[in-house]
Protein backbone atom coordinates (compact mmCIF):
# COMPACT_ATOMS: atom_id res chain seq x y z
CA UNK A 1 0.00 0.00 0.00
CA UNK A 2 1.33 3.80 -1.12
CA UNK A 3 0.90 6.54 1.04
CA UNK A 4 2.21 9.39 -1.19
CA UNK A 5 1.55 12.73 0.74
CA UNK A 6 -0.22 15.61 -1.38
CA UNK A 7 -1.03 18.40 0.17
CA UNK A 8 -5.03 19.48 0.91
CA UNK A 9 -6.92 22.35 1.00
CA UNK A 10 -8.30 21.21 4.41
CA UNK A 11 -6.24 21.88 7.67
CA UNK A 12 -4.06 24.47 8.76
CA UNK A 13 -0.63 24.68 11.18
CA UNK A 14 -0.01 27.80 13.25
CA UNK A 15 3.98 28.28 14.67
CA UNK A 16 3.99 30.40 17.50
CA UNK A 17 6.73 32.50 14.84
CA UNK A 18 3.51 33.99 13.25
CA UNK A 19 3.42 31.44 10.58
CA UNK A 20 0.55 30.13 9.11
CA UNK A 21 -0.21 27.48 6.53
CA UNK A 22 -3.34 26.56 5.01
CA UNK A 23 -3.93 23.26 4.13
CA UNK A 24 -1.88 20.03 5.36
CA UNK A 25 0.17 17.12 3.27
CA UNK A 26 -2.32 13.89 3.69
CA UNK A 27 -2.04 10.51 1.78
CA UNK A 28 -6.09 11.45 1.44
CA UNK A 29 -5.27 13.65 -0.96
CA UNK A 30 -5.37 11.17 -4.40
CA UNK A 31 -6.17 12.22 -8.23
CA UNK A 32 -9.22 12.19 -9.87
CA UNK A 33 -9.51 9.70 -12.76
CA UNK A 34 -7.77 11.54 -15.71
CA UNK A 35 -10.74 11.32 -18.32
CA UNK A 36 -14.46 10.46 -17.31
CA UNK A 37 -15.47 9.73 -21.29
CA UNK A 38 -18.73 7.85 -20.03
CA UNK A 39 -21.66 10.40 -19.03
CA UNK A 40 -23.91 7.54 -17.93
CA UNK A 41 -23.71 5.18 -15.00
CA UNK A 42 -25.24 2.65 -13.09
CA UNK A 43 -24.48 4.69 -9.65
CA UNK A 44 -23.29 7.55 -9.41
CA UNK A 45 -22.25 8.22 -5.55
CA UNK A 46 -22.39 11.76 -4.05
CA UNK A 47 -19.44 12.26 -1.62
CA UNK A 48 -15.90 9.97 -0.76
CA UNK A 49 -16.09 9.82 3.32
CA UNK A 50 -16.36 6.50 4.40
CA UNK A 51 -19.85 5.76 3.76
CA UNK A 52 -19.70 6.73 0.48
CA UNK A 53 -15.87 4.85 -0.46
CA UNK A 54 -17.79 1.49 0.80
CA UNK A 55 -20.63 1.32 -0.82
CA UNK A 56 -18.08 2.63 -4.14
CA UNK A 57 -16.23 -0.72 -3.56
CA UNK A 58 -18.85 -2.66 -2.90
CA UNK A 59 -21.20 -1.74 -5.82
CA UNK A 60 -18.10 -2.05 -8.26
CA UNK A 61 -17.01 -5.61 -7.01
CA UNK A 62 -20.59 -6.32 -8.23
CA UNK A 63 -19.83 -5.48 -11.74
CA UNK A 64 -22.09 -1.84 -11.43
CA UNK A 65 -20.30 1.49 -13.13
CA UNK A 66 -19.80 3.84 -10.51
CA UNK A 67 -19.06 7.13 -10.56
CA UNK A 68 -17.77 8.56 -7.07
CA UNK A 69 -18.21 12.24 -7.12
CA UNK A 70 -16.45 14.42 -4.47
CA UNK A 71 -16.33 18.34 -3.34
CA UNK A 72 -12.97 18.50 -1.61
CA UNK A 73 -9.61 17.69 -3.14
CA UNK A 74 -9.50 14.35 -0.85
CA UNK A 75 -10.74 11.68 -0.07
CA UNK A 76 -12.20 10.16 3.62
CA UNK A 77 -14.66 13.20 4.76
CA UNK A 78 -14.59 13.93 8.06
CA UNK A 79 -11.47 12.13 8.65
CA UNK A 80 -7.84 12.92 7.53
CA UNK A 81 -4.48 11.94 8.26
CA UNK A 82 -1.36 14.22 8.27
CA UNK A 83 2.37 14.13 9.21
CA UNK A 84 4.81 16.74 10.78
CA UNK A 85 8.02 16.05 11.99
CA UNK A 86 7.50 12.82 12.11
CA UNK A 87 4.07 12.71 13.75
CA UNK A 88 1.26 11.47 12.95
CA UNK A 89 -2.65 13.85 13.57
CA UNK A 90 -6.16 12.85 12.62
CA UNK A 91 -7.48 15.97 11.58
CA UNK A 92 -11.05 14.13 12.24
CA UNK A 93 -12.59 10.81 13.26
CA UNK A 94 -9.22 9.10 14.78
CA UNK A 95 -10.43 6.64 17.35
CA UNK A 96 -11.42 2.66 16.69
CA UNK A 97 -12.27 -0.17 18.57
CA UNK A 98 -12.29 -3.79 17.49
CA UNK A 99 -16.02 -3.78 19.19
CA UNK A 100 -16.86 -1.48 16.21
CA UNK A 101 -17.57 -4.43 13.66
CA UNK A 102 -17.54 -2.92 10.61
CA UNK A 103 -14.38 -0.62 11.27
CA UNK A 104 -12.73 -3.49 12.50
CA UNK A 105 -14.13 -5.67 10.23
CA UNK A 106 -11.74 -3.42 7.17
CA UNK A 107 -9.08 -2.82 9.38
CA UNK A 108 -8.59 -6.35 9.28
CA UNK A 109 -9.10 -6.84 5.62
CA UNK A 110 -6.74 -4.69 5.07
CA UNK A 111 -3.89 -5.41 7.40
CA UNK A 112 -3.87 -2.49 8.88
CA UNK A 113 -3.10 -2.18 13.20
CA UNK A 114 -3.77 -0.20 16.17
CA UNK A 115 -1.34 2.22 18.56
CA UNK A 116 -2.70 3.11 21.70
CA UNK A 117 -3.37 6.92 23.10
CA UNK A 118 -0.86 7.66 26.05
CA UNK A 119 -3.61 10.19 27.64
CA UNK A 120 -6.37 7.79 27.69
CA UNK A 121 -5.15 6.12 30.91
CA UNK A 122 -3.25 9.55 32.57
CA UNK A 123 -1.95 9.88 35.50
CA UNK A 124 -3.07 13.40 36.69
CA UNK A 125 -5.83 15.07 36.19
CA UNK A 126 -6.28 19.06 36.43
CA UNK A 127 -9.99 20.74 36.38
CA UNK A 128 -10.13 24.02 35.93
CA UNK A 129 -13.45 25.74 37.35
CA UNK A 130 -15.33 29.02 38.07
CA UNK A 131 -14.27 30.23 34.48
CA UNK A 132 -10.76 29.26 34.73
CA UNK A 133 -10.25 30.94 38.03
CA UNK A 134 -9.88 27.91 40.20
CA UNK A 135 -7.26 24.86 38.80
CA UNK A 136 -7.35 22.07 41.25
CA UNK A 137 -4.76 18.99 40.24
CA UNK A 138 -5.69 15.29 41.40
CA UNK A 139 -4.55 12.07 41.02
CA UNK A 140 -7.12 9.95 38.15
CA UNK A 141 -6.47 6.71 40.20
CA UNK A 142 -8.74 8.50 42.93
CA UNK A 143 -10.75 9.84 41.05
CA UNK A 144 -11.73 7.74 38.38
CA UNK A 145 -14.01 5.43 40.92
CA UNK A 146 -15.86 8.09 41.43
CA UNK A 147 -16.57 9.53 37.68
CA UNK A 148 -17.67 5.63 37.64
CA UNK A 149 -19.96 6.24 39.83
CA UNK A 150 -21.49 9.52 38.71
CA UNK A 151 -22.10 8.09 34.81
CA UNK A 152 -23.48 5.00 36.33
CA UNK A 153 -26.23 7.15 38.36
CA UNK A 154 -26.66 9.50 35.03
CA UNK A 155 -27.16 6.51 33.07
CA UNK A 156 -29.05 4.45 34.96
CA UNK A 157 -32.44 6.11 34.23
CA UNK A 158 -34.34 2.64 34.63
CA UNK A 159 -32.56 0.80 37.48
CA UNK A 160 -30.99 -1.65 35.28
CA UNK A 161 -27.83 0.99 33.70
CA UNK A 162 -30.56 1.85 30.35
CA UNK A 163 -30.67 -1.63 29.27
CA UNK A 164 -34.43 -1.58 28.68
CA UNK A 165 -34.40 1.60 26.66
CA UNK A 166 -31.50 0.53 24.22
CA UNK A 167 -31.36 -3.23 24.87
CA UNK A 168 -30.16 -3.65 21.34
CA UNK A 169 -27.32 -0.86 20.84
CA UNK A 170 -27.29 -1.74 17.25
CA UNK A 171 -31.33 -1.40 16.89
CA UNK A 172 -32.41 2.50 17.76
CA UNK A 173 -35.96 1.42 17.88
CA UNK A 174 -36.19 -2.07 19.82
CA UNK A 175 -37.93 -0.73 22.72
CA UNK A 176 -40.01 2.34 21.04
CA UNK A 177 -42.01 3.42 23.66
CA UNK A 178 -38.53 4.04 25.97
CA UNK A 179 -36.89 5.03 23.78
CA UNK A 180 -40.04 8.01 22.76
CA UNK A 181 -39.43 9.05 26.64
CA UNK A 182 -36.28 9.41 27.26
CA UNK A 183 -35.55 11.29 24.31
CA UNK A 184 -37.65 13.98 25.37
CA UNK A 185 -34.75 14.88 27.73
CA UNK A 186 -31.51 17.07 27.05
CA UNK A 187 -28.16 16.04 28.42
CA UNK A 188 -28.82 19.18 31.13
CA UNK A 189 -31.96 17.45 32.28
CA UNK A 190 -30.73 14.56 33.07
CA UNK A 191 -27.84 16.14 34.76
CA UNK A 192 -30.36 18.11 36.54
CA UNK A 193 -32.07 15.16 37.79
CA UNK A 194 -29.73 13.30 39.42
CA UNK A 195 -27.25 16.49 40.86
CA UNK A 196 -28.60 15.55 44.15
CA UNK A 197 -26.75 12.21 44.48
CA UNK A 198 -23.30 14.25 43.89
CA UNK A 199 -23.76 15.31 47.62
CA UNK A 200 -22.70 18.51 46.92
CA UNK A 201 -19.60 17.81 45.50
CA UNK A 202 -19.52 20.03 42.98
CA UNK A 203 -15.60 18.79 41.29
CA UNK A 204 -18.09 15.87 40.07
CA UNK A 205 -20.30 17.62 38.67
CA UNK A 206 -18.34 19.96 37.00
CA UNK A 207 -16.21 16.95 35.65
CA UNK A 208 -19.54 15.56 34.17
CA UNK A 209 -20.63 18.76 32.31
CA UNK A 210 -17.37 18.89 31.22
CA UNK A 211 -17.39 15.19 29.78
CA UNK A 212 -20.72 15.28 28.84
CA UNK A 213 -20.31 18.86 26.49
CA UNK A 214 -17.51 17.26 24.76
CA UNK A 215 -18.83 14.14 24.00
CA UNK A 216 -22.08 16.89 22.81
CA UNK A 217 -19.65 18.71 21.73
CA UNK A 218 -21.81 22.02 22.96
CA UNK A 219 -24.71 23.04 25.65
CA UNK A 220 -25.69 20.10 27.28
CA UNK A 221 -29.30 21.91 27.21
CA UNK A 222 -28.79 21.13 23.22
CA UNK A 223 -27.57 17.78 23.18
CA UNK A 224 -30.04 14.85 23.67
CA UNK A 225 -29.91 12.44 26.39
CA UNK A 226 -30.59 9.42 23.89
CA UNK A 227 -27.12 9.39 22.19
CA UNK A 228 -25.50 9.99 25.59
CA UNK A 229 -27.66 6.71 26.07
CA UNK A 230 -26.36 4.88 22.60
CA UNK A 231 -23.26 5.42 23.76
CA UNK A 232 -22.93 4.32 26.97
CA UNK A 233 -24.72 1.10 25.87
CA UNK A 234 -22.30 0.67 23.01
CA UNK A 235 -20.00 0.83 25.69
CA UNK A 236 -21.47 -1.79 27.04
CA UNK A 237 -22.78 -0.08 30.06
CA UNK A 238 -19.75 0.77 31.89
CA UNK A 239 -17.40 3.99 31.82
CA UNK A 240 -14.21 1.94 31.25
CA UNK A 241 -15.30 0.62 28.45
CA UNK A 242 -16.62 3.85 26.68
CA UNK A 243 -13.67 5.34 27.31
CA UNK A 244 -11.58 2.67 25.69
CA UNK A 245 -14.11 2.38 22.99
CA UNK A 246 -13.72 5.72 21.87
CA UNK A 247 -10.63 7.24 23.10
CA UNK A 248 -7.71 5.21 23.14
CA UNK A 249 -6.78 3.14 20.01
CA UNK A 250 -6.14 4.78 16.28
CA UNK A 251 -5.21 2.86 13.05
CA UNK A 252 -0.83 3.50 13.47
CA UNK A 253 -0.94 3.49 9.72
CA UNK A 254 -3.95 6.65 9.99
CA UNK A 255 -7.54 6.61 8.64
CA UNK A 256 -6.40 7.91 5.79
CA UNK A 257 -4.94 4.35 4.85
CA UNK A 258 -7.70 2.55 5.43
CA UNK A 259 -9.63 5.03 2.87
CA UNK A 260 -6.82 4.87 0.29
CA UNK A 261 -6.94 0.69 0.84
CA UNK A 262 -11.28 1.21 0.65
CA UNK A 263 -10.62 3.17 -2.84
CA UNK A 264 -7.73 1.15 -4.14
CA UNK A 265 -9.91 -2.19 -3.74
CA UNK A 266 -12.75 -0.52 -6.26
CA UNK A 267 -13.29 -1.78 -9.27
CA UNK A 268 -12.76 0.23 -12.36
CA UNK A 269 -14.68 3.21 -10.42
CA UNK A 270 -14.31 6.77 -12.03
CA UNK A 271 -13.23 9.50 -8.82
CA UNK A 272 -13.88 12.63 -9.52
CA UNK A 273 -12.67 15.07 -6.81
CA UNK A 274 -12.79 18.81 -6.05
CA UNK A 275 -15.95 18.77 -7.51
CA UNK A 276 -19.46 19.77 -5.63
CA UNK A 277 -22.59 18.77 -6.62
CA UNK A 278 -25.53 21.47 -6.77
CA UNK A 279 -28.39 19.54 -7.58
CA UNK A 280 -30.18 16.39 -8.54
CA UNK A 281 -32.51 15.79 -11.16
CA UNK A 282 -35.16 12.95 -11.50
CA UNK A 283 -36.89 12.31 -14.10
CA UNK A 284 -40.20 10.66 -15.36
CA UNK A 285 -38.90 7.60 -16.27
CA UNK A 286 -36.69 7.63 -12.90
CA UNK A 287 -32.96 8.37 -14.64
CA UNK A 288 -30.90 10.83 -12.81
CA UNK A 289 -29.30 14.08 -13.28
CA UNK A 290 -26.03 15.21 -11.66
CA UNK A 291 -25.22 18.89 -11.61
CA UNK A 292 -22.33 19.68 -10.26
CA UNK A 293 -20.88 23.18 -9.27
CA UNK A 294 -18.49 23.49 -12.45
CA UNK A 295 -21.28 22.64 -15.10
CA UNK A 296 -20.82 19.48 -15.17
CA UNK A 297 -24.15 17.21 -15.54
CA UNK A 298 -24.27 13.24 -15.37
CA UNK A 299 -26.57 10.69 -15.72
CA UNK A 300 -27.42 7.28 -13.77
CA UNK A 301 -30.11 5.18 -13.22
CA UNK A 302 -29.16 5.59 -9.30
CA UNK A 303 -27.52 8.16 -7.11
CA UNK A 304 -26.50 7.84 -3.25
CA UNK A 305 -26.12 10.68 -1.67
CA UNK A 306 -23.77 10.74 1.11
CA UNK A 307 -23.53 14.21 2.72
CA UNK A 308 -23.26 15.40 5.81
CA UNK A 309 -26.97 16.06 7.32
CA UNK A 310 -25.80 19.39 8.68
CA UNK A 311 -24.70 20.25 5.33
CA UNK A 312 -27.51 18.53 3.22
CA UNK A 313 -30.18 21.25 3.05
CA UNK A 314 -27.56 23.11 0.57
CA UNK A 315 -28.43 19.95 -2.23
CA UNK A 316 -30.87 20.95 -4.84
CA UNK A 317 -33.39 18.20 -5.14
CA UNK A 318 -35.77 18.86 -8.60
CA UNK A 319 -38.72 17.26 -7.44
CA UNK A 320 -37.90 18.06 -4.25
CA UNK A 321 -37.96 15.05 -1.63
CA UNK A 322 -41.10 14.25 0.91
CA UNK A 323 -42.01 17.39 2.93
CA UNK A 324 -41.07 15.32 5.87
CA UNK A 325 -37.46 14.92 5.11
CA UNK A 326 -37.09 18.29 3.60
CA UNK A 327 -37.92 19.05 7.49
CA UNK A 328 -35.84 16.48 9.14
CA UNK A 329 -32.65 17.78 6.57
CA UNK A 330 -33.60 21.48 7.17
CA UNK A 331 -33.36 21.15 11.17
CA UNK A 332 -29.89 19.95 11.32
CA UNK A 333 -28.72 17.97 14.25
CA UNK A 334 -25.90 19.28 16.73
CA UNK A 335 -22.94 21.19 14.89
CA UNK A 336 -20.43 20.21 17.16
CA UNK A 337 -17.13 22.13 18.28
CA UNK A 338 -13.44 21.76 17.89
CA UNK A 339 -10.68 19.35 17.99
CA UNK A 340 -7.12 20.26 17.37
CA UNK A 341 -3.53 19.24 18.30
CA UNK A 342 -1.25 21.21 20.45
CA UNK A 343 2.46 20.37 19.71
CA UNK A 344 4.60 21.81 23.01
CA UNK A 345 8.03 22.65 23.44
CA UNK A 346 8.84 20.37 26.70
CA UNK A 347 6.91 17.30 27.67
CA UNK A 348 4.42 17.23 30.32
CA UNK A 349 3.67 13.05 30.67
CA UNK A 350 0.41 11.95 30.90
CA UNK A 351 -2.15 14.20 31.76
CA UNK A 352 -5.45 14.78 31.25
CA UNK A 353 -7.54 18.01 31.54
CA UNK A 354 -11.44 18.61 32.04
CA UNK A 355 -13.31 22.42 32.46
CA UNK A 356 -17.21 22.85 32.66
CA UNK A 357 -18.59 24.79 29.41
CA UNK A 358 -18.88 27.37 28.83
CA UNK A 359 -14.88 26.83 29.01
CA UNK A 360 -13.48 27.29 25.26
CA UNK A 361 -11.88 23.67 26.11
CA UNK A 362 -13.54 20.91 27.79
CA UNK A 363 -11.23 18.50 27.62
CA UNK A 364 -7.62 17.83 26.54
CA UNK A 365 -5.32 14.76 27.28
CA UNK A 366 -1.72 14.27 25.68
CA UNK A 367 -1.42 11.54 23.04
CA UNK A 368 2.13 10.90 22.74
CA UNK A 369 4.57 8.79 25.24
CA UNK A 370 6.98 11.92 26.39
CA UNK A 371 3.42 14.16 26.52
CA UNK A 372 4.31 16.69 24.18
CA UNK A 373 1.33 16.66 22.19
CA UNK A 374 -1.86 17.55 22.92
CA UNK A 375 -4.97 16.87 21.75
CA UNK A 376 -8.17 19.43 22.92
CA UNK A 377 -11.68 19.64 22.16
CA UNK A 378 -13.92 23.04 22.64
CA UNK A 379 -17.82 23.26 22.30
CA UNK A 380 -19.72 25.27 19.83
CA UNK A 381 -17.45 27.89 18.15
CA UNK A 382 -16.09 29.67 21.96
CA UNK A 383 -12.45 29.86 20.74
CA UNK A 384 -10.89 30.65 17.21
CA UNK A 385 -8.63 27.75 16.74
CA UNK A 386 -5.81 29.58 14.75
CA UNK A 387 -5.18 32.12 17.19
CA UNK A 388 -2.38 31.01 18.68
CA UNK A 389 -2.95 33.28 21.97
CA UNK A 390 -5.88 32.57 22.58
CA UNK A 391 -4.67 28.80 22.70
CA UNK A 392 -2.01 28.98 24.60
CA UNK A 393 -3.76 31.53 26.70
CA UNK A 394 -6.98 29.13 27.48
CA UNK A 395 -4.13 26.12 28.18
CA UNK A 396 -2.32 27.43 30.21
CA UNK A 397 -5.21 27.90 32.62
CA UNK A 398 -4.60 24.49 33.25
CA UNK A 399 -0.43 24.15 32.47
CA UNK A 400 0.42 27.67 33.43
CA UNK A 401 4.15 27.24 32.48
CA UNK A 402 3.28 25.83 28.73
CA UNK A 403 4.99 27.12 25.87
CA UNK A 404 3.35 25.80 22.77
CA UNK A 405 5.24 25.29 19.23
CA UNK A 406 2.36 25.19 16.88
CA UNK A 407 -1.00 24.11 16.70
CA UNK A 408 -2.57 21.74 13.46
CA UNK A 409 -5.87 21.51 13.31
CA UNK A 410 -8.88 21.88 10.92
CA UNK A 411 -12.29 23.72 11.77
CA UNK A 412 -14.95 21.72 10.71
CA UNK A 413 -17.66 24.04 11.62
CA UNK A 414 -16.91 26.68 9.17
CA UNK A 415 -16.02 23.69 6.30
CA UNK A 416 -19.00 23.80 4.37
CA UNK A 417 -18.81 20.46 3.45
CA UNK A 418 -19.60 19.17 7.06
CA UNK A 419 -20.85 22.43 9.16
CA UNK A 420 -19.90 20.21 11.63
CA UNK A 421 -17.63 17.21 13.61
CA UNK A 422 -19.74 14.31 14.43
CA UNK A 423 -23.33 13.87 14.96
CA UNK A 424 -25.53 14.57 18.22
CA UNK A 425 -29.31 14.86 17.51
CA UNK A 426 -30.90 17.04 19.41
CA UNK A 427 -33.97 16.17 22.44
CA UNK A 428 -36.94 14.70 20.13
CA UNK A 429 -34.98 14.94 17.47
CA UNK A 430 -34.33 10.40 17.15
CA UNK A 431 -37.85 9.79 17.11
CA UNK A 432 -39.07 12.75 14.75
CA UNK A 433 -36.35 12.36 12.54
CA UNK A 434 -34.20 9.23 12.30
CA UNK A 435 -36.43 6.97 10.81
CA UNK A 436 -37.45 9.41 8.37
CA UNK A 437 -33.47 10.29 7.27
CA UNK A 438 -32.96 6.87 6.84
CA UNK A 439 -35.96 6.29 3.99
CA UNK A 440 -34.62 6.00 0.35
CA UNK A 441 -36.47 7.63 -2.07
CA UNK A 442 -35.48 5.49 -5.30
CA UNK A 443 -33.60 6.06 -7.33
CA UNK A 444 -32.35 8.13 -5.13
CA UNK A 445 -30.33 5.99 -2.18
CA UNK A 446 -28.76 7.78 1.17
CA UNK A 447 -26.40 6.51 3.73
CA UNK A 448 -24.18 8.80 6.61
CA UNK A 449 -22.49 7.91 9.40
CA UNK A 450 -25.39 10.81 10.71
CA UNK A 451 -28.39 8.29 10.50
CA UNK A 452 -26.17 4.83 10.67
CA UNK A 453 -28.07 3.01 13.61
CA UNK A 454 -25.41 2.00 15.87
CA UNK A 455 -22.07 3.51 16.05
CA UNK A 456 -23.71 6.47 15.02
CA UNK A 457 -21.68 9.60 14.61
CA UNK A 458 -18.12 7.20 14.00
CA UNK A 459 -16.62 5.78 11.51
CA UNK A 460 -17.88 2.34 12.35
CA UNK A 461 -21.38 3.71 11.84
CA UNK A 462 -20.28 5.66 8.20
CA UNK A 463 -19.45 1.89 7.27
CA UNK A 464 -22.22 0.57 8.69
CA UNK A 465 -24.55 2.48 6.98
CA UNK A 466 -22.12 2.43 3.39
CA UNK A 467 -22.78 -1.32 3.49
CA UNK A 468 -26.33 -1.28 4.36
CA UNK A 469 -27.63 0.75 1.57
CA UNK A 470 -25.89 -1.01 -1.04
CA UNK A 471 -27.93 -4.19 -0.81
CA UNK A 472 -31.39 -1.56 -1.57
CA UNK A 473 -29.35 -0.42 -4.91
CA UNK A 474 -28.49 -4.06 -5.89
CA UNK A 475 -32.26 -4.71 -5.54
CA UNK A 476 -33.62 -1.54 -7.38
CA UNK A 477 -30.91 -1.76 -10.14
CA UNK A 478 -31.62 -5.79 -10.49
CA UNK A 479 -35.96 -4.24 -10.93
CA UNK A 480 -35.51 -1.25 -12.78
C1 LIG B 1 -13.14 16.30 14.76
C2 LIG B 1 -13.79 14.96 14.60
C3 LIG B 1 -13.45 13.93 15.45
C4 LIG B 1 -14.04 12.68 15.31
N1 LIG B 1 -13.64 11.64 16.10
C5 LIG B 1 -14.02 10.37 15.79
C6 LIG B 1 -13.38 9.25 16.38
O1 LIG B 1 -12.45 9.40 17.19
N2 LIG B 1 -13.78 8.00 16.01
C7 LIG B 1 -14.78 7.81 15.08
O2 LIG B 1 -15.07 6.65 14.75
N3 LIG B 1 -15.38 8.86 14.50
C8 LIG B 1 -15.01 10.13 14.81
N4 LIG B 1 -15.57 11.19 14.16
C9 LIG B 1 -16.73 10.96 13.29
C10 LIG B 1 -16.38 10.32 11.96
O3 LIG B 1 -15.20 10.87 11.45
C11 LIG B 1 -17.53 10.56 10.99
O4 LIG B 1 -18.75 10.20 11.59
C12 LIG B 1 -17.40 9.76 9.70
O5 LIG B 1 -16.09 9.80 9.20
C13 LIG B 1 -18.38 10.32 8.68
O6 LIG B 1 -18.33 9.57 7.48
P1 LIG B 1 -19.42 9.83 6.35
O7 LIG B 1 -18.96 9.14 5.15
O8 LIG B 1 -20.78 9.53 6.85
O9 LIG B 1 -19.40 11.42 6.13
P2 LIG B 1 -18.18 12.31 5.63
O10 LIG B 1 -16.90 11.73 6.08
O11 LIG B 1 -18.47 13.70 6.05
O12 LIG B 1 -18.25 12.17 4.04
C14 LIG B 1 -19.17 12.91 3.28
C15 LIG B 1 -18.46 13.45 2.05
O13 LIG B 1 -19.39 14.22 1.27
C16 LIG B 1 -18.66 15.29 0.69
N5 LIG B 1 -19.59 16.35 0.28
C17 LIG B 1 -20.27 17.24 1.03
N6 LIG B 1 -20.99 18.05 0.25
C18 LIG B 1 -20.77 17.68 -1.03
C19 LIG B 1 -21.23 18.15 -2.30
N7 LIG B 1 -22.08 19.16 -2.41
N8 LIG B 1 -20.78 17.53 -3.42
C20 LIG B 1 -19.90 16.49 -3.36
N9 LIG B 1 -19.43 16.00 -2.18
C21 LIG B 1 -19.87 16.59 -1.02
C22 LIG B 1 -17.76 15.74 1.83
O14 LIG B 1 -16.70 16.53 1.37
C23 LIG B 1 -17.32 14.40 2.40
O15 LIG B 1 -16.14 13.94 1.82
C24 LIG B 1 -15.01 12.46 14.29
C25 LIG B 1 -15.33 13.51 13.42
C26 LIG B 1 -14.73 14.73 13.56
C27 LIG B 1 -15.06 15.83 12.59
Amino acid sequence: MTNHLNRTHDGFIQYSNDIHESGVMTPAAVVSTTAVTSTHFDVIIIGAGFSGLIAARELSLRHRTVLLIEARDRIGGRTFTTKLEDQQYEMGGGWVHWSQPHVWSEITRYGLSICETNGATADRISLLLENGSQLKVLSMTNLFPEICRAMDDYSNVDGVQGRTVLPIPHDPFAAREAVELYDKLSMQDRLDQISASFNNNQDMYDIMDAYLSMNSQGKLSEGGFLDHLRWWALGDFDTARLFDKTSRYKIREGTSALARAILNDCHDIKLLLSTPVRSIQRADDNQVTILTDNGQSFTARSALITVPLNALYKMNFSPPLKLEKQRAINERQCRGGTKFAIKLEKPIGNWCGFAPYPSPITQAFTDDEEGTIIIAFGVDDLLNIRDFNAVQYELRKWLPDIQIKYIIGHDWRKDSFAEGTWGWYRPGQITSNLSILQEYEPPLFFASSDTANGWRSFMDGALESGLSVVQHIERYLKND
